[in-house]
């Protein structure tokens, strides 16, 4: 019998052997940077001269690898081979399915401590950050297993005497996922193995900062007994790739998850009908926030400025789901301001193997200049109280910044950053809070902190966003438990890690027997 559902456990770093086991797992990273990976394509190998280099973004220097890179005819190549694989692997029974991605989530777990410290190199995660990806991943895998039996039989319908009628879900078909640098390994095997698991057939392209711990994973779904040609591995660049993968008449979903642009961009493109289509694509988009914790006057000011700082700077705000406004009622601004300002002055910033640092560094050059140009427009904007330097000539580390005093309209309370800058606005009451925090084009996370119940009601009918958190600050939400995804130009508010994820990726089939 399958166990009941259980998220995997956060690690605790404080103890001794785990932290040895953690540095274990560095220490076995370390013994294969630099490797050569290549694309899988049908379960076959294939070598590129032209590869993707994936360096440490907290040491430049160093290279954690190169992943062979596709071009347009190989990408034809792992469609075709997808699309052939999808006539055998739809009919493979819903059970055999999950048991691979339970299977899978055993080796991950065996392995945990070798993956995190995999995200610590890759994508520059401290300990903590790397151990909740990780997890996250197991999550995801044992989480829509469980789902999958659940929805394998359909939904009950009437029949009428001398009929038979039944309504059940089959899959769509090849599916592209285009997975995020941000979280490598979670939200990469998540999207792909929902896929998987609901019988379609896919081609990963992951993020190109990131591709190592995908490649890693694909070895991990080999092992667990996926057949060939179901999970294909296309690493390549998304104007070359995938725009030609999106725009494939055989495509039949994408499941997106990374900046607004680009997912306007697929979500355009996937519209339109091209020659040897006989489909509407479906497109799975989690896209950007601009996410706001709203602080009360009658609120534990203590926890709103720990909940805020950690909301902000956690993985150096590189979450969609990081607070990246704190709107504070009037009343008692200064004193949150104070508070969080003498919080992110204690936060130390640097090479995130080292457990001590609260803080890596942001994960390219690209993201260094956007954020450090972000800084500057913060201080024609605001008051800069905390943070404003950044420095990357080893590393691309930015302080943790906290600019006050932002007009709601501003640019830093609109657009999003992506780093670690929170701007801060003064409310004039409750209601004046909810109005600002919903001024933006988002609607991913959302916090409020207070102990009115009436507020709490309102913001509960009033607050428009995916994920509304009281009493505590606005990331980390769990598989199974805080089903994630937004509203508005977030994206298509597909809940990932919901009960209603899988069937995104499925569609409804009613037959009716005449007995
Ligand atoms: N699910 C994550 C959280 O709740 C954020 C995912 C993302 O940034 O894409 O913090």
């Amino acid at each position: 019998m399958v166990l009941p559902y259980k998220h995997e456990p956060f690690t605790d770093f404080t103890q001794e052997e785990n932290k040895t086991a953690y540095l274990e797992g560095l220490k076995l990273v370390e013994s294969y940077l630099g490797q050569d990976y290549d694309l899988v394509i049908g379960g076959e190998r294939v070598t590129t001269e032209d590869k993707i280099v994936s360096v440490n973004p907290a040491n430049k220097e160093e290279v954690i690898g190169r992943v062979s890179k596709a071009n347009q005819e190989l990408a034809e190549k792992a469609m075709q081979i997808a699309d052939e694989t999808f006539n055998t692997w739809r009919k493979t029974k819903p059970e055999m399915r999950a048991d691979i991605l339970f299977r899978a989530a055993a080796i991950i777990r065996r392995r945990k401590h070798e993956f995190s410290a995999l995200l610590t190199k890759e994508a520059g995660k401290p300990w903590n950050e790397a151990d909740a990806d990780t997890a996250e991943a197991i999550d995801f895998l044992e989480y829509y297993a469980r789902q999958m039996l659940k929805i394998k039989d359909g939904m009950p319908v009437e029949s009428r005497p001398g009929e038979y009628n039944r309504y059940g879900y089959i899959p769509l078909g090849v599916g592209v996922i285009i997975s995020p640098w941000n979280f490598p390994f979670a939200i990469m095997a998540g999207t792909a193995v929902a896929a998987i698991v609901s019988g379609n057939t896919v081609l990963l392209k992951p993020a190109s900062t990131t591709p190592i711990v995908a490649a890693k994973f694909v070895e991990v779904m080999e092992e667990a007994g996926l057949p060939a040609g179901v999970l294909n591995f296309i690493p390549g660049s998304g104007a070359e790739v995938g725009d030609y993968l999106v725009d494939h008449p055989r495509t039949r979903f994408i499941s997106f998850t990374g900046s607004r642009d680009v997912g306007l961009r697929i979500y355009e493109r996937a519209s339109k009908v091209n020659p040897g289509q006989i489909w509407l694509k479906r497109v799975i988009a989690e896209m950007g926030g601009k996410d706001t914790m709203v602080v009360d006057k009658e609120g534990d000011l203590e926890l709103a400025a720990q909940a805020i700082v950690k909301s902000a700077f956690g993985f150096s705000g590189q979450k969609c789901s990081a607070c990246s406004r704190a709107v504070i009622v009037e009343d008692v601004y200064d004193q949150v301001l104070a508070r969080a300002v003498e919080l992110t002055k204690e936060l130390k910033v640097g090479n995130p193997t080292d457990q001590s640092n609260f803080m890596g560094p942001v994960i390219d050059q690209a993201a260094f200049d956007k954020i450090m140009s972000y800084v500057e427009i913060g201080k024609e904007e605001g008051r800069l109280m905390a943070g404003g330097e950044g420095d990357s000539s080893t590393g691309f580390f930015v302080q943790p910044t906290i600019i006050a005093d932002v007009d709601p309209k501003a640019r830093l309370m609109q657009e999003e950053i992506f780093g670690p800058v929170v701007a801060f606005a003064k409310a004039k009451d409750f209601d004046h809070a909810l109005e600002i925090a919903n001024n933006t084009e988002y609607g991913l996370t959302g916090a409020v902190i207070t102990n009115n119940r009436d507020h709490i009601e309102k913001a509960r009918e009033d607050f428009h966003v995916g994920n509304l958190y009281f009493n505590r600050g606005c990331t980390g939400a769990i598989v199974g438990y805080q089903p994630f995804g937004g509203f508005n130009m977030s994206g298509t508010d597909s809940k990932a890690g919901g009960p209603d994820y899988l069937l995104l990726h499925m569609q409804a089939k009613t037959t009716s027997e005449m007995l």
